[in-house]
């Protein structure tokens, strides 16, 4: 255990202990089982006050900076690391809003997402590719008061679901001057010219639906551009780091859960009459996995430490997604080759999590794409 989670921090994670044990995982298997998202019980989470939980409380958060939307990703995904998603795919347009909007943006859009009246999803990858973010092809031309946006994303999480009311954009405003060439928007939900694709099975993230964002002469106010003309690369990268920090905390929350499934089966679990935790085989193998978890706990910390004091964290938030999330496959194999062959049965909740690993390994940066920004920075700095 950490020592240094303050009082605050103590009963933030106790508050989400209490909804996780309390209505979302006696109700959640369904969803899982039916890929469906889970509507009624997200609303009951945003009622509890969580979303703003990073963000300055005159736009209605918390001021618990990066640590405390850490504790709730982990803390989630203890629980169903789908739920988990939801919530640190809508952090990214607040973090992207929260750091660079005006405070007009902030009032207009930030404070009510803090209250928990609606979420957000970002649209950053595109079809061609969303390792190399500095390629982005939608287009923002200016008309008048208006930008005017032209293009398509893919896999934006929490779009098309009931909660969805807002979605930041990042687009090419300056073609000629390459990356820094890219700006980001807000675009409301029922914006004529924003639309929806359909959501399909996915093997991670079951709960979340990942969609395609159409925008087809997509008009909307000057204002609503984030920050300045030109920053959105720079907004991204940063926004992407935070971002990291939450994926590895949730990669955390899902390890510990393969963990207590694979310790809880291994204890009951006899063969040939023996318990199978006689066989150091089995055991010595955990015991790597709680070191890496202690590992990964202080990684994240750290990380998140960094970030909320200002000072620079891109390598540390590397560094810490690759290992975590590396980490929580690692842990999720053993724990379904500890429940031998019932482990590819649905039945059994450890059955999915190798999937609900793997999408940590790709989302906001592949592993490849983290050893690129680690390998850079040796190198350079
Ligand atoms: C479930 C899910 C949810 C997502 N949610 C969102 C979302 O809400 N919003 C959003 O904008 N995006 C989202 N994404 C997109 C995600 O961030 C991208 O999938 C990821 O960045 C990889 O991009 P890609 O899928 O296009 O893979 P590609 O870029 O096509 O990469 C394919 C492979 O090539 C490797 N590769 C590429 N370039 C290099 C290189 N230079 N060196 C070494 N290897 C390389 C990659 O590591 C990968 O293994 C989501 C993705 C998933 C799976």
């Amino acid at each position: 255990m950490l020592a240094d989670i303050n009082e605050d921090e103590g009963s933030l994670k106790g508050g989400i202990e209490a909804f996780t044990e309390g209505s979302l995982r006696p109700a959640i298997k369904k969803f899982v089982d039916g890929h469906e998202f889970p509507a009624d019980l997200f609303r009951e989470f945003l009622s509890l006050g969580y979303m703003g939980t990073a963000y300055d409380p005159d736009y209605d958060g918390a001021g618990l900076g990066v640590r405390g939307s850490a504790i709730v990703t982990e803390a989630l995904a203890a629980a169903e690391p789908g739920f988990a998603a939801i919530y640190l795919c809508n952090s990214a347009p607040m973090t992207a809003i929260a750091r660079y909007g005006s405070d007009e943006l902030k009032r207009r859009w930030l404070a009510p997402l803090c209250r928990g009246e609606f979420i957000a999803s970002f649209g950053v990858t595109e079809p061609h590719g969303g390792s190399d973010v500095a390629s982005i092809r939608t287009r923002a031309v200016e008309d008048g008061d208006h930008w005017v946006l032209n293009g398509a994303k893919v896999f934006s999480t929490n779009a098309g679901t009931p909660l969805h009311g807002v979605s930041t954009i990042i687009a090419v405003t300056d073609p000629d001057k390459g990356a820094k060439g890219l700006s980001t928007f807000v675009v409301p939900v029922g914006t004529p010219g924003f639309r929806v694709g359909k959501a399909s099975r996915k093997t991670g993230w079951r709960i979340a639906p990942s969609v395609e964002l159409f925008l087809d002469d997509c008009r909307i106010p000057k204002e609503f551009m984030v920050g300045q003309r030109g920053e959105g690369l720079k907004q991204i990268l940063t926004t992407l780091s935070i971002g990291r920090i939450l994926v590895a905390a949730a990669a955390l929350g899902l390890s510990r859960k393969a963990f207590t499934l694979a310790r809880d089966y291994g204890r009951d679990r006899k063969v040939g009459g023996r318990p199978i935790f006689e066989n150091q085989a089995l055991t010595f193998p955990l015991a790597d996995a709680m070191t890496s978890m202690h590992a990964a706990e202080l990684m994240i910390r750290n990380a998140a430490c960094l970030a909320d004091a200002g000072r620079d964290f891109r390598r540390e938030t590397s560094m810490a997604k690759l290992f975590c999330s590396e980490m929580a496959g690692t842990i999720a194999d053993l724990a379904t080759q500890i429940h031998g062959g019932y482990g590819m049965f649905e039945d059994y909740e450890v059955s999915g999590l190798m999937g609900e690993a793997k999408v940590l390994q790709i989302v906001e940066g592949t592993s490849e794409v983290q050893r690129l920004i680690i390998a850079r920075d040796l190198v350079t700095s």
